[in-house]
């Protein structure tokens, strides 16, 4: 079982959060990702999102979401659990991928619940700041878990009982500071499994990793693929 963070993507031009380059060192998350800021003001938090929903629909999967779409190929990988909500897993052709923290497959309008997929979402904002419910006006928020927020439920319990079950739970590309996912490699542990780590600079649980390599996601993950012929 994998478990990926946003340093999954950055190879493919897509900032990471946490990094001195991330999206946090320009942004205050508590203002443009939190429920309280979207209920607030949609527009700003769309001013923040807009551009990110571009720039994630024109981004390509690189070689370690190929790689890992690869070894589920090859029976070694189960399931991707990820906390990213850019679809390069499914896109590099993952099968099994869990989304713990949504993603920007689609977005609903909180007055009556109705879902927009994606591409309807960027044909609106082509034309205005923040996309509209075509129903009741109101403006939509994206299906990915904003700070303040539940996580989806069954994807969070898929997670759990993929890492209960997991023989092997590889961290590819993340700082594991967000709970509940930073405790999925202890389930991991707790239920005898091992823990390995591919992480540029460290994370929260080096110290009860099995295997840390500090190291690009992509370049690591192609020489697994290499040392297994
Ligand atoms: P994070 O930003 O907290 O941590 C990412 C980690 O990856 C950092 O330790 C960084 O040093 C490392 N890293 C960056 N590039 C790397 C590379 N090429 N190879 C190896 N390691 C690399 O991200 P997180 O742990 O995923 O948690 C934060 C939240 O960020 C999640 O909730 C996620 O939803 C969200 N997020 C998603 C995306 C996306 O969908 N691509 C992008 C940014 C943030």
């Amino acid at each position: 079982v994998v478990l990926t963070g946003a340093g999954v993507s950055t190879e493919s031009g897509i900032p990471d959060f946490r990094s001195p380059t991330g999206i946090w060192a320009q942004f205050d998350p508590l203002e443009y990702a939190s429920l309280e800021a979207f209920r607030s003001d949609p527009a700003k938090v769309w001013s923040f999102y807009a551009p990110r929903f571009a720039m994630l629909t024109e981004a390509e999967p690189n070689a370690a979401h190929r790689v890992l779409a690869e070894l589920e190929r090859r029976g070694l990988v189960r399931a991707v659990v990820t906390q990213n909500i850019d679809l390069l897993h499914e896109r590099a052709g993952s099968c099994e991928v869990v989304e713990v923290h949504g993603s920007i497959r689609s977005s609903s309008c909180l007055a009556c619940g109705a879902r927009y997929p994606l591409q309807e979402v960027v044909a609106q904002l082509e034309s205005r700041p923040a996309p509209i419910c075509p129903q009741c006006e109101a403006v939509l928020k994206p299906d990915v878990v904003f700070f303040g927020e539940l996580l989806p439920v069954a994807a969070i319990d898929r997670a759990y009982a993929l890492a209960g079950d997991a023989e092997l739970l590889l961290v590819v590309g993340s700082a594991l500071e967000v709970w509940p996912v930073a405790e999925l490699p202890l389930v991991t542990r707790r239920a005898g499994g091992s823990v390995a780590i591919v992480n540029r600079g460290s994370t929260a649980l080096d110290g009860d990793a099995d295997l840390k390599i500090d190291g690009s996601a992509g370049e690591t993950l192609e020489s697994v693929l290499a040392a297994l012929g």
